[in-house]
């Protein structure tokens, strides 16, 4: 609430904020790499789009009430940022806030709003949208520019109401955006960022944010350059400024002087040429000098990927995030269209495998099909496993869907945010279930599938002996694993100093999970972000990770990091780095080590070179 209240105030001095045409350098969390210039488009200024929800009889009390109360929050709200702003402006400026409580006043649309839910049974956030339309409408056709004028008040009050009844499941479209632009928002989340696909997108700004948020994962994916955690970022950017965004330094630049678009024009000419320079690694193994060999798969969220995946060269699909096919629908998908598309992916990289994971709602991730209630710490909540263990129909609509998959490629399956052997027997009692009833249905499936668990939480970690001996293998979630190892939100912006993926405590962790694995004689993985990052994957490699899994477009990179090293420097690296006290320097220790021996290991991070900016 408070936040909310913050963003308004915030959203408001912006737009009185005086637009100036100097040159201004922001600094932000670099989420996806890729250098582009183009305009702003600030998607606070769009409108929610609501999905239509048919609701019950019974449900219809509830809906009212819902709607009452986020009229009442939303006018405490104005009422709050009224009084800030009478605090620090004085009283003339907060006078629009008057307007603003008259509309949520007039008993006229709050009664209409009310008949609609009860006589057309569609839900408060429809119910709404669909009467303020139609007030927009006839304001809008009024001859008189003043109360022409009073629109945008009703339009604003619009959006603070249905932020208020939608919250997390809003739906952006997306199609608005019909020339190429910068999007820039306050926050965007992984599901808006889904629907950016295949649209006029060049990249996105936010003002929050963590390199791991799933949303940042996302842009990857899209290969869009991305930068989040930048603060202000919607403050300052006005629709329309001219930008460049270099989202592998995390920098953007406002209107950006001639001098510093010939350098950015020069930058992504290099970048571009290191880039193209990969295209022959593409057949070639993933092998270090020393002839020491690891898989390199990759990461998969959306449909239209898979040619990028086959493209980049890799050898399956190490993590298939199923999620986000759940993601901006109303429904959940049926097991025949799980089924149909877990078959084409299969079918799509056979002989190579594809993991499966289960479903990880919860955390950043939430659907218009399953409305959760709210938690106070999503991350810490009935996230991913322990939500599909909640909901077991769901579940096993899922595990069918797998399982027949499962006889047309090599489909591995592997389970979200496992705390202990516990909850994995929990969920392989639910899976030999479903098995029976295929095989009494004499449905065919792989006896055989082989079944992970994701090591993402320290107690998994800490029990990695014991789950070993009950898994098929192991892939280790990085992202997961340094937010809850560090107690760092890996989406929060303003905690990311303290997201340390080369803390001495996640190395440990790390270290101890490939060593259970090896002494059960089963082979662990990578797929969260550490993987894709050069720095980190020496030290991974050094650990003796067998295979590492990340987004298609960080392969070609990552393979010819592999490929320019000795296996035994890295082990070497990897023993001294853990002697190490912080993540810190852990990270200086491994980028110095390695540029001893591959002077040009960062040809695409030129900034990491000891010869500073490039
Ligand atoms: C991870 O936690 O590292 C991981 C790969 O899973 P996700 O990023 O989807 O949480
Ligand atoms: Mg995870």
């Amino acid at each position: 609430m408070v936040q909310m209240q913050m963003r308004h105030l915030r959203i408001w001095r912006g737009s009185l904020a005086k637009k100036t045409n100097t040159e201004i350098v922001l600094k932000g969390i670099a989420a996806a790499p890729g250098i582009v210039a183009g305009h702003a488009f600030l998607l606070d200024l769009q409108d929610f789009i609501v999905p239509e929800r048919v609701i019950y009889d019974e449900e219809v009390f509830v809906e009212i009430a819902r709607f009452e109360e986020a009229v009442l929050h939303t006018k405490n709200e104005i009422q709050d940022i009224k009084e800030k702003i009478e605090k620090e402006v004085g009283g003339k400026d907060a006078q629009i806030f008057d307007a603003h409580l008259l509309v949520l006043e007039d008993c006229m649309l709050i009664d209409e709003v009310k008949k609609r839910i009860k006589s057309g049974k569609m839900s408060a956030e429809y119910s709404f949208s669909q009467v303020l339309k139609r007030y927009v409408e006839i304001f809008e056709k009024i001859q008189d520019e003043y109360i022409k004028e009073r629109s945008a008040d009703v339009t604003d009050i619009g959006r603070r109401v249905l932020k208020h009844l939608m919250g997390e499941t809003k739906l952006l479209d997306f199609d608005m955006i019909t020339d190429e632009l910068i999007v820039v928002a306050h926050d965007i989340s992984p599901s808006d960022a889904v629907s950016m696909y295949n649209k006029k997108i060049l990249g996105f700004l936010t003002d929050v944010g963590g390199r791991t948020a799933h949303t940042a994962i996302i842009a990857k994916s899209l290969g869009v350059p991305a930068v989040v955690g930048l603060k202000d970022a919607t403050l300052r950017i006005s629709n329309q400024d001219y930008l460049i965004v270099d989202g592998r330094k995390g920098v953007v630049i406002i209107n950006p002087t001639e001098e510093t678009k010939r350098l950015y024009i020069k930058e992504k000419g290099r970048f571009d040429e290191a880039e193209g320079s990969l295209v022959n690694i593409k057949d070639v193994p993933a092998e270090t000098i020393d002839h020491h060999r690891v898989g390199l798969l990759a990461n998969f969220e959306l449909h239209g990927e898979l040619p990028a995946v086959q493209k980049s060269g890799a050898e399956g699909i190490g993590l298939y995030r199923t999620e986000f096919f759940y993601m901006n629908r109303l429904d959940l998908p049926s097991e025949e269209e799980q089924y149909q598309s877990y078959r084409k992916i299969a079918e799509a990289v056979n002989p190579h495998p594809v993991v499966i994971r289960t479903l990880d709602l919860g955390g950043d991730k939430f659907l218009s099909s399953i409305q959760l209630p709210k938690e106070m710490t999503p991350f810490l909540g009935a996230r991913a496993i322990r939500l599909c263990l909640e909901e077991p129909e769901i579940f096993r609509t899922q595990l069918r869907a797998i399982l027949r998959a499962s006889v047309h490629g090599n489909v591995m399956m592997m389970y979200p945010m496992i705390a202990g052997p516990g909850e994995l027997r929990a969920a392989n009692t639910i899976l030999k279930g479903v098995k029976q009833r295929l095989r009494d249905k004499n449905i065919p499936f792989n006896e055989n599938m082989p079944v992970g668990v994701m090591i993402e939480v320290p107690s998994a970690a800490m029990t990695a002996d014991l789950l070993a001996k009950e898994a098929s293998f192991f892939s280790i979630g990085t992202n997961d694993l340094i937010q809850y190892t560090l107690a760092v939100d890996r989406a929060n912006e303003k905690t990311a100093q303290f997201y340390e993926p080369g803390h001495p405590a996640v190395l440990r962790l790390i270290r101890r999970t490939i060593s259970a694995a090896h002494d059960a004689g089963i082979k662990v993985s990578v797929c969260g972000e550490m993987a894709s990052d050069p720095t980190l994957a020496v030290i991974l490699l050094g650990l003796g990770v067998d295979a590492f899994s990340m987004s298609s477009t960080s392969i070609p990179k990552i393979k010819r990091a592999i490929r320019s090293l000795n296996f035994a420097d890295t082990q070497e690296i990897a023993r001294q780095a853990l002697k190490l006290s912080t993540g810190q320097e852990v990270e200086d220790f491994i980028i110095s080590e390695t540029i001893k021996r591959v002077p040009d290991f960062y040809v695409f991070d030129s900034h990491k070179n000891k010869d500073g900016e490039s």
